[in-house]
């Protein structure tokens, strides 16, 4: 285990050990520079020690990690899935890895950086076209925002992603069209 912890606080993977109850109960040097890139300090260091890993998952994502969790302990098998965590500036793609620790029930989770490149199409900030009833629709997933005229267009609003990061936005998470056929395909329930 001692060996395991040297190589995590070596490696440039955004990696963290869960507890059989899905606690967090270590994070790598790589997600302090990543929390703290990304304008979330308040994630760097302890502070995310002990708090729960699904709580930090949006609700209509959950049951796809539940699931990936679940089939890696009991198969022991490593679980596999690529996916999107851009930040304002950054659109980017990771691909994460669950391990399971069997001797001690613990979960090694590591993220590797696939893609790293500014965002292509970004939009302002529009209370006409994105807010309905004071609440904005983000895709949990890719981080856009669903416009409100019916048209099930979804755009990246960088100023709504970082209002998000300090919760000064109210937002439900959906899914959006691209997200859920290419990511998610079997979650039927998501929008
Ligand atoms: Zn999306």
């Amino acid at each position: 285990m001692y060996r395991m912890i040297r190589m995590l606080d070596q490696s440039p993977e955004v990696s963290f050990l869960l507890d059989s109850e899905h606690r967090i109960i270590y994070t790598n040097p790589a997600w302090d520079l990543f929390a703290e890139a990304n304008g979330a300090p308040q994630l760097a260091g302890e502070t995310a020690i002990g708090s729960n890993f699904f709580d930090s998952i949006p609700k209509v994502l959950k049951p796809v990690y539940m699931r990936a969790f679940k089939q890696v302990a009991k198969t022991g098998l490593i679980w596999e899935k690529t996916y999107k965590w851009s930040s304002p500036e950054h659109a980017r793609r990771f691909r994460m890895k669950v391990y399971f620790l069997e001797r001690r029930n613990w979960f090694l989770v590591t993220n590797s950086l696939l893609v790293e490149r500014p965002h292509r199409n970004i939009h302002g900030t529009d209370s006409d076209t994105y807010f309905s009833r004071g609440i904005i629709t983000m895709c949990a997933h890719c981080r856009c925002s669903k416009r409100v005229d019916g048209s099930n267009r979804w755009d990246f609003v960088p100023e709504y992603v970082r209002l998000k990061g300090l919760q000064a936005l109210k937002i439900s998470h959906g899914l959006c069209s691209i997200c859920q056929a290419h990511f998610y395909p079997h979650l039927d329930s998501a929008r």
